[in-house]
């Protein structure tokens, strides 16, 4: 399997004070995990920055332009709650942004088979005009306008296995039945939405709450009973993964109880899907993952199943 890995140094750039969870160091702890020997053949490049056009498919010019003049020169600044500026995140969120893009480019056009971003700030809590939760652009919706604009494609799938339900995400696509979004989240957690009884305009949003407690044996009968058959009738042309890693027992985030393991089943239950309808296209994006060395073992068994390991 040809798997492309993106980052960048920048993502450092994005400063976050010291009890914060969301750390730059998240990356660093990632990139160690791929380097042995059973990641040589990964393709490695590094992110690029997000093009006004494909930023502003999701989110308006003047909310761009409002986060990049909000960033402080120096120290941070709090855009909301717990949503923090530096000098450096600006450049760090169109690099995200820009890399969720640059995988859509080499998976849409087959130079490679699948993807995953390890990229900071995540995505999936911000909407169009709103940061929230450590997110200030919604990768996983540019990827999906991307695909559509720029590739042809036609229907997107994104499957969100973070711990927290990716409310942004599901408002921007809650009237877009071109767009089909499922979500695997524990239940009551932060941001407090994602119920079962949220549908989207057409069925295309699919929420799965799960109760605290719940472990990788819950939480893959849910994606093999719910999810996945879902994903399959929608007939996508792409499947992008909102790939969160909090629903680790070690995350200090959520009280889901996954293991490293169970990524790699996850990972592998969603490739199967995606080889039967969308010619195994996966562009996976990073979003939480909070407890550093749990993230890194997670994150590496997701990588490697991507690799066909
Ligand atoms: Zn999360």
């Amino acid at each position: 399997m040809r798997t492309l890995f993106l980052s960048h140094p920048r993502y450092r750039d994005h400063l976050a004070p010291e009890n914060h969870p969301e750390q730059p160091d998240r990356i660093a702890a990632i990139e160690r995990r791929l380097e042995g020997e059973a990641f040589q053949h990964l393709i490695r490049d590094l992110a690029r920055a997000v093009t006004d056009t494909e930023i502003q498919r999701v989110h308006p010019a003047g909310y761009v332009e409002h986060i990049r003049i909000q960033a402080p020169n120096d120290g941070l600044m709090s855009i909301n709650g717990d949503t923090i500026l530096s000098n450096g995140t600006y450049e760090a969120a169109r690099l995200a942004a820009g890399a969720a893009c640059l995988a859509v480019d080499e998976v849409m056009a087959g130079l490679v088979d699948n993807a995953f971003s390890a990229a900071r700030p995540p995505g999936h809590h911000a909407s169009a005009r709103q940061a929230m939760g450590f997110c200030f652009f919604n990768h996983a919706a540019i990827a999906a306008r991307h695909a559509q604009a720029a590739h042809g494609a036609e229907r997107i799938a994104i499957v969100d296995f973070d711990v927290h339900h990716g409310n942004g995400t599901q408002n921007i696509f809650y009237s877009d039945e071109t767009v089909f979004y499922a979500s695997l989240h524990q239940a009551h957690l932060f941001p407090g939405t994602g119920e079962a009884s949220e549908t989207g305009i057409a069925g295309n949003i699919l929420n799965v709450p799960l109760g605290a407690g719940a472990d990788g044996a819950v939480v893959l009968a849910a994606m093999s009973e719910a999810v996945l058959p879902a994903v399959a009738a929608f007939r996508p042309d792409l499947l992008v993964l909102s790939a969160g890693f909090d629903a680790h027992y070690r995350d200090p985030l959520g009280d889901l109880n996954l293991v490293e393991a169970d990524y790699a089943t996850l990972t592998r239950s969603l490739m199967e899907v995606a080889d039967r309808v969308c010619g195994g296209r996966i562009v996976s994006l990073l979003e939480g993952g909070y407890d550093i060395d749990a993230l890194g073992l997670s994150a590496a068994a997701h990588v490697s199943a991507l690799m066909g390991h």
